[in-house]
């Protein structure tokens, strides 16, 4: 390394590695980088898979590049002897901002794991220039900014490979940009990212506003643009249209370079569609493969063999369904293809539930990916439960055999050996270095759970990742937190099944018992970080009154001893990487059966803090395999909340109205201490949302969360006994591992 380093600073900038500053030496490496996988043999095979997805949050690519590779230790021992420092050259490094969140990092782990197998897997999406916005806190309120990353020293090739794409009124080329996925230890495959050359940033106006109807300027600069109007939902329908019709292209296009016939299109390719963003991939390579020849059986048969579909969500406003009339007016060509799709569904099943069309001449999108694809799955064992028994039941009933779970997982390159290095340097000392390769022996670890010495060293190495949280906080934030205090982090986007708004009444409930003279065991630092979609107004409100809380508490010198909230700006992958390795409460508190699975919650385990949450999504998979002792459950059932909906049997008002404590709690947010602070406008709105309807029953399950907190905190106290079970969690993370979850595809459905 250190030699082509030298190298190539010389014939850059005519500098020695001691001479460069921070910008000349990341460009260097990024160049060297991208050589040395230039130089990697790429993954090859019969059949190839084609992960589409609208996102992909691949967070900053140097370090992870420089572990695939195997050159990570060399690099830092070669920039550590010059006087250099890796993690302050990674600074230099502009997050891509193409992912919003869960779904977009998975589709990111993924990858990692799928070329770290040797598995032949491309991923196909946007190369969108300002990807999801800036987040910025004006006025305790969220700010939308423009987010660009693009620049010279981003990890992009741009390709000679073009595609047109046909829509109603015109036809765009399209460009396609790679960035190579090294895996570790293991064959190199791409990502591909279409764009167009004319879009153009000067189009943005005060912050992320921009014509909406400017398809040639606009088709890639945002990420999931507001599409609450038309011109909003159109925008959409272009995108993804413009996504899938390149995938297509490309699949079609690669697999007879590779000598496959295209009648045979499932023995050469798997396309995953991730959620339903990328669904237009089955009418298009439909109607590519009858333009080249196919008869329509043929190639809605050999389509329907090649795709396979993710469910990420239960929440039904976040199931697409496109309005006819829209899809006419963007991408007729396609209507032929899927009012047919629907005539054969309306021949086979007398069931309207499972309709393509339905009677408001809308298109469901998961049902064509139902109908027309082989593969189904959930990505946590609870979530593809309640598909199979409640929100997919009519599908599951006529295609049983299509259902599968995949429970989804993290790559440990990032989640342990580049964010916490420290602790994965530890674990070689005490088990080897085989837990880099495999993952489930971390299990080895089981053997140090009463062994003092190593648990006194784990809590010192978690003091330390609190120390460099709270440096980089202060660098980055100019706020302080201390040390010493219990770090309760909740990051992740903003929902209200996510109840950021329960740990707020948390925060209200210890700011009244300090008020009281009730003080903790030691000072609490609660930790938020969560963006909200510009258009979710009591998102914003929820966001509006934590920001809020952090003002009035700071504000209060009796209190701000004992409790901080710091809510952290633009929260995103480089952000938690430095929060996750520091965090002793993993606060994981969504409705049962409201959050899938869930990957933060596995990425704090890993890293050994200790869950807080309820039996949802993943948490249920956690605790199972780390016991009651090991995690703090909380909350009623998904069972019991899938009745209270169907029976309307929820009443947040009653609640209200019979609780005195809760009561109080609530009635804080429109406190004459808050309204001094917040604007009443959106802290009223809030309030009457809670009391009056409560979707998302925070009230349900906020005195046995303020409750099972509490004894969490005081078990806290017990030194060893806290540290035994952040061993214990660590060790059995290994299931988590996503080379374990790409396996289980690539058995199961890709057979690659
Ligand atoms: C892991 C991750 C998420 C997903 O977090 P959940 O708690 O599973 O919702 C979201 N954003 C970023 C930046 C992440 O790294």
């Amino acid at each position: 390394m250190e030699q082509f380093l030298e190298q190539m600073l010389q014939q850059k900038y005519g500098k020695t590695i001691k001479e460069a500053s921070k910008e000349e030496i990341y460009t260097a490496l990024l160049c060297v980088t991208k050589e040395k996988m230039q130089g990697t043999k790429r993954n090859e095979g019969k059949k190839k898979l084609y992960y589409i997805s609208a996102e992909f949050l691949i967070g900053k690519l140097l370090s992870n590049n420089l572990i695939n590779l195997g050159l990570f230790e060399e690099t830092r021992e070669v920039l550590n002897k010059y006087g250099h420092n890796l993690t302050e050259i990674e600074e230099i490094e502009l997050e891509p901002s193409l992912g919003n969140g869960g779904l977009g990092r998975l589709s990111a782990c993924f990858l990692d794991s799928i070329a770290a197998l040797g598995l032949q897997g491309d991923g196909v999406g946007l190369n969108y220039h300002d990807g999801l916005f800036l987040q910025r806190f004006v006025d305790n309120k969220q700010r939308e900014e423009k987010n660009p990353w693009i620049t010279d020293t981003s990890w992009l090739t741009k390709t000679d490979c073009h595609f047109q794409v046909p829509f109603k009124d015109f036809t765009l080329t399209s460009t396609m940009y790679d960035i190579d996925v090294p895996g570790y230890k293991g064959g190199c495959n791409k990502l591909h990212l279409f764009d167009i050359d004319t879009v153009d940033e000067s189009i943005i106006g005060d912050g992320i506003d921009f014509d909406k109807t400017d398809i040639k300027r606009n088709l890639t600069l945002f990420l999931y643009p507001d599409d609450s109007d038309e011109n909003g939902e159109l925008l959409r329908i272009y995108q993804q249209y413009f996504m899938v019709s390149n995938a297509a292209q490309l699949i079609l296009k690669e697999t007879e370079e590779r000598g496959g016939s295209l009648d045979k299109l499932h023995e050469y390719v798997s396309v995953q569609i991730n959620d339903t963003h990328p669904t237009m991939v089955i009418p298009e390579l439909i109607r590519l493969l009858t333009e080249k020849g196919l008869d329509m059986d043929c190639a809605v048969e050999v389509v329907t063999k090649t795709c396979a579909y993710t469910n990420h969500t239960i929440l039904a406003e976040a199931l697409e369904k496109w309005p006819i009339d829209y899809l006419e007016k963007v991408v007729p060509q396609l209507m032929p293809i899927i009012r047919e799709l629907d005539k054969r569904v309306r021949n086979a099943f007398d069931d309207e539930r499972v309709y393509i069309i339905d009677d408001k001449n809308r298109v469901h999108m998961a049902h064509i990916d139902i109908h027309f694809g082989y593969a189904v799955n959930g990505v946590a064992a609870l979530h593809t439960e309640i598909l199979k028994t409640s929100e997919l039941k009519h599908f599951y009933d006529i295609y049983p055999e299509k259902f599968n779970n995949k429970t989804n997982g993290i790559t440990f390159r990032r989640w342990l050996l580049h964010c916490n290095h420290e602790l994965s340097e530890y674990f070689k000392e005490l088990i080897g270095p085989d837990f880099m390769d495999d993952a489930t022996q971390l299990e080895q670890l089981l053997q140090y759970k009463d062994n003092e010495e190593v648990l006194k060293r784990l809590k010192t190495i978690k003091k330390n990742a609190k120390i460099h949280l709270k440096d980089y906080l202060k660098m980055t934030q100019n706020v302080e937190i201390d040390e010493n205090s219990i770090y309760d982090i909740q990051i992740k986007r903003l929902h209200e099944y996510k109840r950021q708004q329960m740990n707020a009444l948390y925060a209200i409930y210890k700011y009244k018992e300090i008020k009281n003279g009730n003080l903790p065991n030691r000072p609490i630092t609660m930790i938020f970080g969560a963006k909200a979609a510009p258009a979710y107004t009591i998102a914003k409100d929820i966001i509006h009154l934590i920001l809020c809380l952090q003002q009035l508490i700071e504000n209060d010198a009796e209190v701000s001893k004992h409790l901080k909230i710091v809510m952290i700006e633009n929260y995103n992958v480089t952000k938690a990487e430095k929060l996750i390795p520091a965090c002793d409460i993993s606060e994981q508190i969504s409705l049962a059966s409201k959050e899938a699975s869930g990957t933060g919650n596995m990425k704090f385990m890993l890293n050994g803090a200790i869950t807080l949450g309820t039996e949802d999504g993943a948490n249920v998979e956690i605790h199972e395999l780390v016991g009651d002792e090991n995690i703090y459950i909380f909350g009623e059932s998904s069972e019991n909340v899938i009745k209270l909906y169907e029976t309307s049997g929820y009443s947040s008002k009653k609640i209200y109205e019979n609780d005195k404590m809760i009561e109080e709690l609530v009635d804080f947010i429109v406190s004459k201490e808050l309204l001094q602070i917040g604007d009443p406008v959106n802290l009223g709105r809030l309030y009457k949302e809670i009391v009056g309807k409560d979707w998302f029953m925070t009230l349900l399950d906020v005195k046995d969360y303020i409750s099972t907190k509490e004894r969490m905190l005081n078990d806290y106290e017990d030194e060893m006994a806290w540290a035994k079970k952040m061993l214990i969690n660590i060790s059995k993370a290994g299931f988590f591992s996503s080379d374990r979850t790409i396996s289980e595809y690539n058995r199961d459905i890709w057979h690659l």
